[in-house]
């Protein structure tokens, strides 16, 4: 006969005078059982587990929140309430939907709008930053439904999340990440460094790979693009990756140079490129900081 064993988490959040906000037990787990597969939390306990906590803890930090600005901040009026609307945060630990309420603003003093609602001030994203980077992560390593379905194992991420979320979620981030490149040219002829700037190294310390392939259209074969590939070896730096089609970027020059920025290099650094030799990916060659060399891999190209 086993002993039975039950194991309870209780959550209690705490605000800063120490009034408890929230005491309860978020998971009563029975491990009476003495097979190996019941040893230790499973996936669906810890899936659960976060889950419960995640929803616990959001709720209290929007409620803080909207605590902290129901007063106006001008004459310390208790602001009247006008009404809720539903919001929903997307976390990588489930979907956490809340009530968000609306107030009128203090009459002391004019503004633009009537009311406002303080949670859309504090959301002001509704996909979490962490979701986002993992789906990201994931999706550019493996396909779209692969990345939902490991998410979907491991972590208690909504039942919603397949290949098109992942698909949006990612072409987001990517816009956003070139957005953030800007559109200036960076200026590679430099004499020497800018203030502040990295100094270079040795050209022979720095190893570009690059290497194209061309994609087509499953069903329209006619219809293909090149995708240009690269990694960024440096001595004593972490490795970076780059990608682009050539055919569609506008600043294939100012990408490399983020990845030199990146390991700490300054824009004007000589690098030792190693390609097939590729008309395109020649061409990125043009685009490299002056005093780089240009090596044939023939072992690639044959
Ligand atoms: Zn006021």
């Amino acid at each position: 006969m086993p002993s039975p064993l039950r194991v309870q988490l209780q959550l209690r959040i705490v605000s800063d005078d120490d009034t408890i906000i929230r005491d309860e037990v978020i998971l009563q787990l029975d491990k009476s059982d003495d097979r190996i597969e019941a040893v230790g939390l499973c996936l669906k306990d810890s899936k659960d587990l976060l889950g419960r906590l995640q929803h616990a803890v959001v709720e209290a930090q929007a409620a803080a929140y909207v605590n902290r600005h129901r007063r106006c901040s001008a004459c310390g009026r208790r602001l009247r309430g006008k009404g809720h609307y539903p919001i929903v945060f997307r976390t990588a630990f489930g979907h956490v939907a809340l009530a968000s309420p609306r107030f009128y603003r203090c009459r002391c003093h004019p503004a633009d709008s009537k009311t406002f609602s303080p949670p859309a001030e504090l959301f002001t994203e509704h996909t979490a930053p962490e979701l986002l980077y993992l789906e990201s992560r994931w999706a550019s390593l493996i396909s779209f439904g692969m990345t939902a379905a490991l998410l979907r194992d491991v972590l208690p991420v909504a039942g919603t999340t397949n290949s098109e979320t992942v698909r949006q979620h990612l072409h987001k981030v990517a816009a956003r990440q070139d957005a953030d490149l800007g559109t200036g040219q960076p200026d590679l002829m430099d004499d020497g460094p800018a203030t502040g700037q990295a100094s270079p190294i040795a050209r022979e310390a720095v190893i570009v790979g690059i290497d194209g392939v061309y994609l087509r259209n499953w069903h329209d074969k006619r219809k293909n693009f090149e995708v240009i590939v690269g990694k960024s070896m440096a001595e004593d730096r972490d490795d970076r990756y780059f990608g682009l089609v050539r055919s569609q970027d506008a600043a294939p020059r100012r990408r490399f140079c983020e990845v030199l920025r990146r390991q700490g290099l300054p824009a004007d650094q000589p690098v030792t490129v190693l390609t097939d030799g590729g008309d395109s990916v020649r061409a990125l060659v043009g685009d490299l900081p002056a005093g780089s060399e240009h090596v044939l891999d023939w072992f690639r190209a044959t």
